[in-house]
């Protein structure tokens, strides 16, 4: 056992790849393709060019109320959104920090499962940080939604629905005072994107195809973030879709990567450095690092020479995440002047590195923790 099983409450690692199956969540237009949205109106007794204004109205517009769509007449209206604009998320808590700037939201889903989502305003950008599985499988002792374990997969618009409330209080000035245009979309909430692989592809067209089939944001401003699931960031490369790929290394050494990651058992780092490497060349986009400093189990200098060595050349760059403790953790975050000597040793390297801001710390801004305090 290493020192980092000695100093947590880490129960031993259990792996779900699968999510257990349970009620499935409405169908919903952005669970479907552009063509499939024209089949289902045809089928509700509506011309098929209904669809693309019933794409407006939710992609462009962002909104749902029949009484907004003047473009259609008030029984299809009602028909169609009825039958797909169902709501899928129910607010049940949300919170504000950062003077506005940041908003927290835990959304109830239709079986009663809880996730979360948070929206953050600055100055260049807007950021929503997206859930893609109700809980994670995946099992990663400093992580709050770990510790819970799987409930379900979210569907294509589930996952979409978070990024279009964000554009919608982006849009109506909640965040600081003046309107704001949602730009960036980060798959770092609950879940683990690539163990949901099929919704979370579907929900990536729906936020990168051109409006009004989809939201339009730009792939260059999504990044999702995997423990490493070699197989689904092989297939991810081969889907054209060029967003970013981040991974959560947290260890430089597989000793300590076995404990933090316990996936990192399946797909050793080796493994998961080569295949982000490859995606890489593939997409031609940089790739990401998330490293969360835990006092003393992965900060020493040490291990800092050794990320550096492992990362040095590599087209990535290294985000460094204070660690934020969930409840009963014996872990904190890395001293100052250790988190310090860390980034130095990388720099020395030159492996490009920044030190994550903290934002919505005080609402539990760390994945999972809102949704567990709640429930
Ligand atoms: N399952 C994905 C997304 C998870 S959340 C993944 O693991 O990449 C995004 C990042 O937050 C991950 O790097 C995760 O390891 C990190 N994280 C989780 N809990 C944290 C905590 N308590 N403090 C700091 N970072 C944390």
């Amino acid at each position: 056992m290493t020192e980092a099983a000695r100093t947590t409450a880490m129960r031993p690692g259990e792996l779900k790849l699968e999510a257990p199956r349970r009620g499935k969540p409405p169908r919903h237009l952005a669970d479907l393709t552009p063509d499939e949205r024209r089949t289902a109106v045809v089928e509700l007794g509506h011309p098929a060019y209904r669809a693309k204004q019933l794409s407006h109205h939710y992609f462009s517009r962002h909104t749902t109320d029949p009484s907004a769509m003047s473009d259609l007449s008030a029984g299809a209206r009602e028909d169609l959104v009825s039958a797909l604009l169902p709501p899928l998320l129910t607010p049940v808590r949300a919170l504000e920090c950062d003077d506005g700037a940041t908003r927290k939201s835990v959304w109830r889903l239709a079986d009663g499962s809880l996730v979360e989502s948070v929206v953050m305003r600055y100055v260049d950008r807007t950021t929503v940080c997206v859930s893609s599985q109700a809980g994670c499988g995946m099992n990663c002792p400093f992580c709050a939604t770990g510790q819970a374990g799987l409930t379900r997969n979210m569907s294509t618009a589930e996952i979409v629905e978070q990024v279009v409330d964000a554009a919608r209080v982006a849009e109506s000035g909640a965040l600081g005072g003046t309107p704001a245009r949602l730009s960036n979309v980060v798959f770092m909430g609950m879940g683990e994107p690539l163990a949901n692989y099929k919704a979370v592809v579907g929900a990536l067209r729906r936020m990168t195809d051109p409006e009004p089939d989809g939201l339009g944001l730009s792939r260059r401003h999504i990044v999702v973030s995997t423990v490493g699931l070699v197989p689904a960031i092989n297939k991810l490369a081969e889907e054209d879709l060029d967003v970013t790929l981040a991974i959560s290394l947290h260890a430089p050494d597989d000793e300590l990567r076995d404990e933090l990651v316990p996936l990192n058992t399946r797909y050793p780092l080796k493994d998961v450095v080569a295949a982000a490497r490859r995606y890489a060349k593939r997409t031609g986009r940089r790739w990401s690092v998330e490293y969360a400093l835990i006092r003393d189990i992965n900060d020493q200098a040490w291990r800092a020479d050794a990320l550096g060595q492992l990362l040095a050349g590599e087209l990535v760059h290294v985000n460094l995440i204070p660690l934020n403790p969930t409840p009963g953790s014996k872990w904190t975050a890395s001293r100052s002047k250790d988190e310090r000597e860390f980034v130095r040793r990388l720099e020395a390297q030159g492996v490009n590195v920044t030190v994550r801001d903290t934002r919505g710390r005080e609402i539990d801004g760390a994945c999972g923790q809102l949704a567990a305090s709640t429930a």
